[in-house]
């Protein structure tokens, strides 16, 4: 085969993207939740099966046309996810070798110059990973759906449905929140807005519901702008403690942030963020990752197959 392909599988979306060796992109493909977590071993098998089928189709060619691939996947959480996981790529039936990594080490590998620093990535979920120069790597826990996906697109949407229902109750200030959510859910009322949430109702995308958070945060709303605060911070302190137990504190090195959340481009989050981080580490250079993620899991193919990146 003559060519690599890339996937990238998220709480919300799986990417796949295909390169020729010299780098040229030929094709790319979307489909699904990626995450095993949320949507089970089949349900994983399912969407990265799909983005990649798309891309060959977009590319016009076959299976037997790979020579490498890279996987950067929600869901790789724990040491026994690895063979989990494996035995999802067996099935996909790929020839040729893989590099096989949770996804925030992906958003590393995209974002950063010599593959060491940390990368924040907060998609659906949030997880934070990094690598130093001796080649050390340390991630965070990755809580999945189950914990509350903590400073994601998920949790940002938990802390402002809370707020929306103390505002009701009383116990906490009126906000703009209320208004936003009850109409993004097609709802008549706060109450009939907390009754679908708390029986599963298939709610709007987070991805979308975060991005409504940070427009009434910008609108001055301070409910709003406090949980985007919060999470900016939370997400800093987590990546001060991997800048701490990697000893990068006096270095300088690449803070990558990825994902969804950070699309949004929110000046209070990433401000608040930054901060945290440039705290105990001042020679951080934060590069908010413009290239797709799925772009990390083409440079990790490469490395799979042996052939220095292409520019
Ligand atoms: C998953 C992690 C993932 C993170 C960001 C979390 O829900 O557990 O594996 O890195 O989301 O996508």
């Amino acid at each position: 085969g003559r060519y690599v392909v890339g996937i990238d599988a998220g709480g919300s979306k799986t990417h796949a993207l295909i390169a020729d060796l010299e780098g040229r992109v030929v094709g790319g493909g979307e489909s699904g939740p990626g995450n095993w977590e949320g949507v089970g071993l089949d349900g994983a098998f399912d969407a990265y099966a799909r983005a990649i089928d798309a891309a060959l189709r977009m590319a016009g060619i076959n299976r037997t046309d790979i020579c490498a691939a890279g996987y950067a996947l929600a869901g790789l959480d724990w040491e026994s996810d690895v063979a989990r996981l494996e035995s999802v790529i067996r099935r996909l039936d790929l020839p040729g070798p893989y590099t096989l990594v949770n996804d925030a080490f992906g958003a590393l590998r995209a974002g950063s110059t010599d593959g060491c620093g940390v990368a924040v990535i907060a998609g659906t979920g949030s997880t934070v990973a990094g690598r130093n120069r001796r080649g050390a790597t340390f991630r965070t826990f990755g809580l999945g759906m189950h914990w509350g996906d903590f400073h994601g697109a998920a949790g940002l949407v938990w802390e402002a449905t809370r707020a929306i229902g103390h505002a009701w109750i009383g116990r906490g200030p009126a906000t703009a929140l209320s208004d936003a959510f009850v109409r993004a859910y097609g709802a008549v009322d706060v109450p009939d807005l907390v009754e679908r949430v708390s029986r599963g109702a298939a709610p709007p995308p987070n991805g979308r519901l975060a991005r409504l958070v940070f427009t009434v945060a910008d609108a001055g709303d301070e409910v709003a702008c406090r949980i985007v605060r919060q999470a900016g911070e939370e997400l800093g302190l987590t990546a001060a403690a991997v800048v701490r137990k990697l000893a990068l504190e006096h270095e300088s090195f690449d803070l990558v942030l990825a994902g969804g959340v950070f699309r949004a481009r929110n000046r209070l989050l990433i401000g608040a963020l930054t901060e945290q981080v440039r705290r105990c580490a001042p020679m951080a250079r934060v590069v908010r990752l413009e290239a797709p993620p799925v772009a990390g899991s083409l440079l990790l193919a490469f490395d799979a197959a042996g052939v220095p990146t292409p520019p």
